[in-house]
């Protein structure tokens, strides 16, 4: 047997040898101490059984520090069972364990007189336990681990020198799941020092990868296997989407297969492994960008971290703009806004704003305004009226607005928009037009309705058309058989919103359109709608309506007999009033009724014995449950004058002028107030005032009138002095002419033609109203008795009228052209101030009035040409009419040129001595136009020549301290007068 003291030096020499060459194990600095031998300096205490077998013993390692060590050498004796058994190790939160075992093995040939018994290995085992189980020691307890070998051991060298090698063995243990074990080392008869025991497990240490903390991480158990460890973003980074930060630790305590990331938030940029502010001007938008970037045009921000920047004041951005863009603003106004008109149809052109706002996306939106001619009063043009391609959202600078209404003034504005002009608080700019429609032909009539289908006859009924624009005088109805291969049309022509188709096919199918008329000419025809008569009851009864050749009899002897009752109801008409409209209820005029074109003659109400007989003759019987008083509008001589509307059974409501009669009226006062609806419901014409009807079979008994919303010509005018253009002045001038043609052509002398007797609509469609009789002038404030007897108003009458009484459609042309006057003065009064005698004097002596200011030549000329002292020279208002159209299809012949008037006028024009050169100092020049008492202003300015005067300009005249407008016209108007007549002599321009 080996002796024990020659054991120990062995193993100390081995020591000393062995650990100079260094321990070459797996345990590294990381890894979690469980337990080392080498570590404990005071005696390790580990139960070893039997006691003869292993045996601690105290060293010295290479830096001469004690280590503890336990040996065995029982080789000389068989059935060697030594066990030593550690202290309890606690596992923690190991879960795989690795322990090394640095130990020397002798090798049993190097022993001498070793036989048979000496082993070369030793037995490694564990128990576990949940805590310490005391000294005991079973063997069966244990579970054996492995059977360790020596790689090297004490060999003889070839000099004999020994060579000592130190083994390291490193085991595992897989999931020990109680609290903690116990090592245990079987020795079967081997000679071993055990140097060191190292317990340890391995772990990942915490650390910060793509911006995640992944923290400390106990390996997995089984061999191989990765635990996965969920990241956790470090502050102000967030995980990149769909891609949480992860790593794997491995069995060897490496982190490893890093996936997915952290990344910083908007306003934070990474620097290292951190996430830092944006600093102050720059932003960052998104976790996704990679930097901070500096804030973009027009915006700015004045704190670190931002992820934006805001937009400097009158700046913005539109929801859908990214941070990164600048901000911008609204656009300007759209510039060269131009339209162009054409009855009710408005093109607009326009190009783009100066100033985009700094974006592209502009587009422009029409904003539409109909307004009255009073200022500020517009309402929105509502749906009816139509933008093509669109009314918002137009990408080209043009626009097509269409369905407008005749005659109606609308403003449209045009405005830019961009992004981000719905998010300005600032003031809208837009380039705005005010333009005035012209007439149009009425809208198509589409509600159609079938009353009574027959076998030959078809009776219809219609609406009238939402858009009249103007007065319906007929509608025409145009029908063909469907099934017939030429289509052959025939038309029937009707008044009122029915008519009866008569003399068709039995069980024929028929096409009807209908479409309306006015002034304007026809509108378009309404949709088609077919109607099948009725079957042929039988053969054998044959009634009137079934047979054409009766059919042709009647209506040739009704033709007949109608045509003898017309030709003498004319001539008893004339004697008796004697016009019967009894046999013509419902107006309509079917096509193969009679006509006699051009017979329908006014008829004087005075000449009926009965006045009611009259009235019921020409007006409707009104009942007075259809009308609705809404305010009073004015005061007639026979009562107040009321605003309401009308709803007829069928028809749509209107509004209109209720003329009432006072209560306590005399039988005349009756007769003359009804007097005015007897003429007045004669006449059916556009630019005649119409009646709807009478109320008489009531109280009060009440004359019912088309609403005429601007009232009186004279005032309409005055109010919206200089406001309109020479087109529209001419347009409504037409309107006049047209009324007036209507009336003389039924032979009808209205005696008070006056701008105060027109009445103007909301389409600015002019109207001659005021019928009567002689009653008409004595209620005119503007008659004066004249020596020829009866009252006259003198400045609107012809000369023969006030001479003696030669009242004709001549004498109305004349007081036509004093109208004309009126209009293109804008309501002022003809002659001014002049006495009505100096009037009749002056006109006697042959001047007339001057063109007033801005007046076209061409218009000044007609007026003179309806003042023609020889009634058969003056123009008849058919060529009236004629003239005012070639103006206004012709607009350029209505430009004023300035200061030439094509003929020299005096203050009062004189026709016959056509030199102005008369007047030889300022002086004489104001008394002739009655203006004297602005001499000295005059003087004290230095007007002191009248070519100094000739050169005066409106200013210069308001300058004087002229502060009448009718006084600066007067003066301005004989002004330019003097500049035509002095380039007129001289043959040179005045410069203004
Ligand atoms: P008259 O008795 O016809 O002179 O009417 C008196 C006033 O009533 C007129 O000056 C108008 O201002 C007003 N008036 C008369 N007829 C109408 C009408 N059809 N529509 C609107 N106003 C009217």
């Amino acid at each position: 047997m080996l002796s024990r003291s020659k054991a120990y030096l062995w193993i100390t020499l081995y020591l000393y040898l062995c650990c100079r060459v260094g321990s070459g194990g797996a345990q590294n600095a990381k890894d979690v101490i469980l337990l080392d031998s080498k570590a404990q300096q005071t005696e390790l205490e580990w139960i070893s059984y039997p006691p003869n077998g292993w045996e601690e013993i105290s060293g010295l390692d290479e830096n001469y520090t004690p280590i503890r060590t336990y040996q065995v050498c029982q080789v000389m004796e068989p059935n060697q069972n030594n066990w030593l058994r550690t202290n309890w190790i606690e596992k923690g939160d190991a879960r795989r364990i690795f322990v090394e075992l640095k130990f020397t093995l002798r090798d049993c040939n190097s022993l001498p007189g070793v036989v048979g018994a000496c082993k070369e290995t030793f037995n490694l085992y564990y128990q576990e336990t949940d805590s310490e189980v005391g000294r005991g020691l079973r063997e069966d307890q244990y579970v054996k681990i492995d059977t360790i070998a020596a790689d090297e051991s004490f060999t003889q060298g070839d000099l004999g020198e020994r060579k000592m090698k130190l083994n390291t063995e490193v085991r595992m243990i897989d999931s020990v799941t109680r609290r903690g074990f116990y090592l245990a080392f079987q020795d079967v008869g081997a000679c071993i020092a055990l140097v060191s025991v190292k317990v340890y497990y391995k772990k990942c240490w915490s650390i910060i990868e793509n911006l995640a903390t992944f923290p400390d991480t106990t390996t997995g158990s089984e061999f191989s296997s990765l635990v996965e460890v969920e990241g956790m973003c470090v502050s102000d980074a967030e995980e990149e989407a769909d891609n949480s930060p992860k790593m794997h630790c491995s069995t060897d305590g490496e982190w490893l297969v890093p996936i997915g990331k952290c990344i910083c938030k908007a306003g934070f940029h990474q620097k290292g492994d951190a996430c830092e502010p944006c600093g102050r001007g720059y932003y960052k938008s998104s976790s996704q960008d990679l930097q901070c970037s500096r804030c973009p045009a027009h915006s700015f921000n004045d704190r670190e971290g931002s992820w934006r920047c805001d937009c400097e004041d009158g700046y913005y951005r539109a929801l859908s703009d990214p941070p990164s863009v600048a901000c911008t603003r609204p656009p300007s106004a759209p510039q060269n806004l131009v339209y162009n008109t054409n009855q009710t149809t408005v093109n607009l052109e326009w190009s783009a704003p100066a100033d985009t706002g700094g974006r592209n996306d502009v587009t422009y939106r029409v904003g539409c305004r109909r307004c009255s001619w009073e200022p500020e009063e517009c309402v929105p043009c509502g749906p009816n009226v139509g933008f093509s391609p669109a009314q918002s959202g137009l990408v080209d600078t043009y626009v097509n607005i269409v369905d407008l209404l005749a005659h109606a003034n609308y403003t449209f504005e045009v405005e830019a928009v961009n992004g981000v002009s719905d998010l300005s608080r600032t003031q809208r700019l837009f380039a705005a037009v005010s333009i005035a429609t012209g007439q149009a032909a009425p809208s198509q009539v589409s509600e159609v309705i079938k009353e009574k289908v027959q076998q030959r006859s078809i009776q219809l009924s219609w609406q009238e058309p939402h858009q009249p624009n103007g007065v319906i005088t007929e509608y025409e109805i145009k029908y063909y058989e469907k099934d017939q291969k030429d289509r052959i049309y025939s038309t029937v022509r009707s008044k009122s919103t029915s008519a009866t188709v008569n003399n068709l096919k039995p069980s024929t199918a028929y096409v009807f359109q209908i479409r309306a008329f006015t002034e304007a000419g026809y509108g378009t025809f309404g949709p088609r709608l077919e109607i099948t008569t009725k079957e042929e009851a039988t053969a054998a009864i044959v009634s009137s309506e079934q047979n054409p050749v009766i059919i042709i009899a009647v209506v040739a002897v009704a033709g007949t007999i109608i045509l003898v009752f017309m030709v003498f109801g004319f001539i008893i008409g004339r004697r008796h009033c004697g016009y019967s409209k009894a046999d013509q209820e419902g107006d309509e005029e079917l096509y193969f009724q009679f006509k006699f074109p051009g017979t329908k003659t006014y008829i004087d109400p005075e000449t009926y014995e009965d006045p009611n007989r009259a009235v019921h003759q020409f007006a409707k019987e009104l009942d007075a449950s259809c009308i609705k008083i809404e305010r009073v509008i004015g005061a007639g001589e026979f009562g107040e004058v009321c605003s309401g509307r009308l709803k007829l059974p069928g028809k749509r409501d209107v509004s209109v002028a209720i003329k009432t009669l006072k209560v306590g009226y005399t039988e005349k006062q009756r007769r003359d107030f009804l007097c005015e609806a007897s003429i007045m419901g004669q006449f059916d014409h556009p630019n005649v005032v119409h009646l709807e009807g009478v109320v008489t079979r009531g109280k009060p008994v009440m004359i019912v009138i088309e609403y005429m919303e601007n009232g009186s010509l004279d005032a309409f005018l005055r109010k919206h002095d200089g406001q309109f253009t020479v087109i529209q002045l001419v347009g409504m001038l037409r309107g006049i002419a047209a009324g007036m043609r209507y009336l003389a052509d039924m032979g009808y002398v209205h005696r008070d033609l006056a701008a105060r007797n027109i009445l103007v609509n909301s389409n600015l469609v002019c109207k001659v109203s005021d019928f009567g009789l002689s009653r008409v002038i004595e209620d005119d404030p503007e008659a004066v008795y004249t020596t020829t007897g009866g009252k006259i108003p003198v400045r609107w009458t012809a000369p023969e009228a006030i001479q003696y009484r030669k009242f004709t459609s001549a004498s109305d042309v004349w007081s036509y052209g004093i109208v004309m006057w009126e209009v293109m003065s804008y309501g002022e009064r003809p002659y001014w101030d002049m006495s009505n005698q100096d009037v009749i004097k002056a006109i006697e002596e042959g001047y007339r009035l001057p063109a007033p200011m801005d007046c076209p030549p061409g218009l000044h000329q007609l007026m003179l040409d309806c003042w023609q002292k020889d009634r058969a020279e003056r123009p008849k208002f058919d060529q009236i009419v004629g003239i005012l159209d070639k103006m206004i299809r012709n607009p350029n012949t209505l430009k004023t040129p300035v200061g030439t008037c094509t003929r020299p006028i005096s203050p009062l024009l004189d026709q016959s001595t056509p030199d102005f050169a008369a007047f030889r100092s300022v002086g004489e020049w104001l008394e002739a136009i009655k203006m004297e008492r602005y001499r000295d202003n005059f003087t004290a300015a230095g007007y002191s020549s009248l070519e100094s005067v000739a050169r005066m300009s409106i200013e210069d005249v308001m300058s004087l301290g002229i502060t009448l407008v009718g006084h600066q016209k007067k003066i301005m108007s004989s002004i330019q007068t003097m500049r035509a007549q002095m380039l007129h002599l001289h043959g040179t321009g005045v410069q203004v």
